[in-house]
């Protein structure tokens, strides 16, 4: 009676199963593969890495690093078989990905508790408990019904993300806040000018800065609406001018100087502590990004808490489309995990499973649903989830933006200590105020 049907048996998947299997849940674990592969999928094991062989930063003072330690107290099957199978990579947990893959298959084939079915869901269950982890990839015909449950503006098919600052990596001295033609209130803009040279140095070296290639399946299709600065500024030297860098209406009130060209930044948590560039998505390389947009005179010293990036890629609008515990709104037995949920990566894909494994256990057990303090890494993914306030909803990784701020002000390094010391105490005693 209480079997859970797990669609798609990607990183989500595995660690949903696993998780309840292990907790005496039974299980039916869909995948496509072997009869079927995305075009990014190759191998035939489940949880397969499907591009690097990376899972990011080891260390426990980094958004990442914090994620994979809250796993592992969590009882994470995919952290087991990452550290079983891990190969040297200095501060970052890489792993063997066919002995890792096959670490979590194996698990998954070995568990009385897991039925494994290779077959293709094209319709969204309407029975029963069911936790959807199909991935960015998800077949079509599963698609269409999806979006006929959440409407086809709730899902969307390709990311266009833009980078994410520290805020207080930006000079004071070279920015300031103000809406475009309101020089009334404080505004909800932060605005970088630029001179006309200093837009000449930044155009040039945009134009010439190497890209990321893109897959055969991501042919371009961009939206005229959010197309990357790169191919923007590949049409014309003025166009920027006229899209994301416009300076009418944002000249600053008192300057003697009208600006050039304008960058504005938005916040991206209600503290503000985060800032996003607008319309700055982009497929440059991570480390052309920082070079290029550092030539920005304010974002010199720019700290970016996440690099920008285009994929194709499918998400719903999770705050709109979600509750908090990762459920489709009122749809109480209809929960979504790993990408598809507007989340990005393999760890936090895996998180995600883990979380609503969790709270599938405790539905299960008529116990009350639960998130963990938004203090914690994967507390902070719920936050970005929920967070009603973002109006152009895109996926994001696991990063210290997503934390409510520390009280006190510390160097950067101080800084990252503490989230992950507040991070590790508020996650025990939420655990041990559960038993
Ligand atoms: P997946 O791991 O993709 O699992 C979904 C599973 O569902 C698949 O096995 C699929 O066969 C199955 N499925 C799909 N539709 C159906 C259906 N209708 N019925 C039954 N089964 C179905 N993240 C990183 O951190 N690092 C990277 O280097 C990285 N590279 C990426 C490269 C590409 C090309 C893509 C597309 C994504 C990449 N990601 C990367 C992002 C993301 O972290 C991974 O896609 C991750 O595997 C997502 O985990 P998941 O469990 O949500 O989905």
């Amino acid at each position: 009676k209480n079997v859970v049907k797990i669609i798609g048996a990607g990183l989500a998947g595995c660690e949903a199963a696993l998780f309840l299997a292990d907790h005496g849940v039974k299980t039916i674990l869909y995948d496509t593969k072997p009869d079927h592969f995305s075009p990014a999928h190759k191998s035939p094991n489940l949880a397969e890495l499907v591009c690097s062989n990376s899972l990011r930063s080891a260390e426990p003072t980094s958004a990442v690093g914090l994620l994979k330690q809250e796993m592992l107290m969590l009882g994470s099957k995919f952290m087991d078989c990452a550290l079983k199978t891990k190969v040297p990579a200095g501060k970052a947990l890489a792993v063997n990905r066919d002995a890792f893959s096959l670490c979590l298959t194996k698990a998954i084939q070995s568990h009385p508790n897991i039925e494994f079915k290779t077959e293709e869901w094209k319709k969204i269950p309407d029975k029963g408990i069911v936790i959807l982890a199909t991935g960015p990839l998800t077949t079509p015909a599963l698609l269409d019904s999806l979006s006929s449950v959440t409407t086809s503006e709730g899902l969307h098919f390709y990311d266009a993300i833009s980078p994410v600052i520290e805020t207080d990596t930006i000079d004071s001295a070279n920015s300031y806040w103000k809406d475009r033609w309101d020089d009334q209130s404080k505004g909800d803009y932060l605005n970088c000018p630029l001179t006309k040279e200093e837009y000449d140095l930044f155009y040039d070296e945009l134009i010439k800065a190497e890209q990321v290639p893109l897959h055969d399946f991501e042919e371009p299709r961009f939206f005229e609406g959010c197309l990357p600065i790169e191919v923007m500024a590949a049409r014309g030297y003025k166009t920027l001018l006229f899209g994301p860098m416009k300076p009418v209406g944002l000249w600053q009130p008192g300057a003697d100087q009208k600006p050039y060209a304008v960058v504005q930044l938005r916040k991206e948590n209600s503290e503000g502590s985060a800032l996003n560039i607008v319309g700055f998505q982009t497929k440059l390389s991570y480390p052309e990004q920082k070079r290029v947009l550092s030539l920005i005179p304010a974002l010199k010293n720019a700290n970016f808490l996440r690099f920008g990036s285009i994929h194709r890629n499918t998400f719903v609008d999770a705050p709109r489309v979600l509750d908090c515990f990762i459920r489709l709104k009122g749809r109480a037995h209809l929960f979504l995990a790993g990408q598809i949920s507007g989340i990005e990566g393999y760890v936090e894909s895996a998180a995600t499973g883990l979380l609503v494994g969790f709270n599938v256990l405790r539905l299960l057990q008529k116990k009350n649903l639960v998130i963990p303090p938004p203090t914690t890494a994967m507390g902070s993914l719920i936050t970005h989830l929920t967070n009603l306030e973002t109006k152009d909803f895109q996926p994001s990784n696991v990063n210290f933006g997503l934390f409510p701020k520390l009280v006190e002000r510390h160097t950067k390094k101080e800084r990252k200590q503490k989230y992950a010391e507040r991070a590790m105490t508020d996650l025990k005693r939420w655990l041990e105020l559960l038993k």
